[in-house]
């Protein structure tokens, strides 16, 4: 047969195990109503009526922005020059970081990420990417003929395995010169894992040892940081970076998707640090041209609505921010000290969207998924658990919810 599209295409449609989920959920509450279910599948914050959180100290001003403004383009490939200041500061506010620094303007952090992934490695080469994590990083990868290498998150004690990292990076470093490891934290998506400061040191430790042989880019994916229960703190595990040694560069992926709940604006920003400018000036030149290449530009509004909140409302929105950062705290908090209650085992969990169920065995996990779905609870799958969208879940619908889970559970793995 003929082909259209390049040998080495993979073919095969994308099977997004979210999407197909949240189909069969909107199906089932149309046929039982909305409140005999359970949806915690949607990735996005939602209020406790179940509709989208759209923050006004956003929104109201975006609206108010001149037709011209939207309709222009930014002002240069790497973004607006405001911009991209603010981002660095935002980022990396209350923190005393001595880093040569340079920003990038991407669509979302997906941008960032993947413009990472294909400017550091040369095809063929590997990524390091932990073995829970956003799926969307291995499809990035295998799309640009990129190969995977998984760390596990945490070690059989539930704790955060500094162990499998250096094994795994160990390993990658027999057969390749340069090395990425990307670190999703804090608030890792799935498991709502925040790393301590002392974990992020040994990570440092770890990264400058490495260098001595091998160059090496570390990425920390922050989409979820404004979603840390503390902003104020937030940042500090990022002074550890300040020890980096010269022969190793972080790259940090913001998005501006869950921050300013704009997930369809499509706005992020790639931030790179290193001891020398030099490095920095390497790595903004290759993430530039890749950025022409690709998405030429960045939405000119969605850059400077960012730049106008976080210069002259951002009290406001911090507060506005705050109620639902609240309200995730408060709908983690019954079903985390529920499922403590009646023993249902989940990821360490600090902070974030979401709480992921620890099922090790993957074939237990979907028979458990599928239980779930029988019995109105949606959910979605992930390597080695499952994820609850409390993000999204009304807080009344929490309340009993490990219990039952535990339950049906126990169906299955008796
Ligand atoms: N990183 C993680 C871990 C995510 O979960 C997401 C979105 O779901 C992103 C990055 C990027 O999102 P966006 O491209 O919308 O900024």
């Amino acid at each position: 047969i003929m082909t259209f599209t390049k040998k080495s295409a993979n073919l095969t449609p994308i099977a997004d195990a979210v999407f197909t989920v949240v189909a069969k959920a909107k199906e089932d509450k149309r046929i039982n109503g909305e409140e005999n279910v359970i949806d915690a599948t949607i990735g996005t914050l939602c209020d406790n009526d179940g509709n989208l959180v759209a923050l006004k100290s956003v929104f109201d001003h975006y609206d108010k922005i001149d037709h011209r403004i939207k309709a222009s383009y930014a002002a240069s490939f790497d973004g607006n020059p405001n911009f991209r200041k603010d981002v660095y500061e935002w980022v990396t506010q209350g923190t005393n970081l001595k880093l040569a620094h340079n920003v990038i303007a991407t669509p979302g952090g997906s941008g960032a990420v993947s413009s990472t992934f294909t400017s550091v490695l040369d095809e063929g080469e590997t990524v390091i990417i932990p073995n829970i994590a956003w799926g969307s990083y291995r499809l990035m990868a295998t799309e640009n003929n990129l190969k995977i290498a998984e760390y596990e998150l945490f070690n059989d004690k539930n704790h955060f395995n500094i162990d499998s990292i250096k094994e795994t990076v160990h390993e990658v470093m027999k057969t390749q010169e340069r090395i990425l490891l990307l670190i999703n934290d804090p608030c890792e998506n799935p498991t709502g894992y925040t790393m301590s400061h002392e974990e992020w040191k040994e990570v440092i430790d770890f990264v400058n040892e490495v260098s001595k042989t091998h160059p090496i880019v570390l990425m920390d994916d922050i989409a979820y940081i404004d979603y840390a229960y503390n902003t104020d703190t937030s940042r500090k595990y990022m002074e550890t970076w300040n020890k980096l040694s010269d022969n190793a560069v972080v790259v940090v992926c913001f998005s501006c998707s869950k921050t300013m709940t704009s997930y369809g604006l499509r706005c992020g920003a790639t931030v790179i640090l290193a001891q020398k400018e030099e490095s920095v000036t390497e790595m903004k030149t290759v993430l530039e041209k890749k950025a022409r290449a690709t998405w030429s530009n960045i939405p000119n509004a969605a850059m400077e609505n960012f730049s106008w909140v976080v210069n002259k409302n951002r009290e406001e929105f911090l507060k506005e921010k705050q109620l639902y950062i609240d309200l995730m705290k408060e709908r983690s908090s019954i079903f985390v000290t529920e499922a403590q209650e009646v023993g249902l085992a989940h990821y360490p969990f600090r902070e974030g969207f979401f709480v992921t169920l620890k099922i090790y065995d993957n074939d237990l996990c979907k028979k458990v998924h599928e239980a779930f779905l029988e019995n109105h609870i949606y959910t979605v799958k992930v390597n080695r658990g499952i994820r609850v969208g409390l993000c999204s879940l009304p807080t009344h619908k929490i309340y009993g919810l490990a219990k039952k889970m535990k339950e049906i559970e126990d169906t299955i793995l008796k």
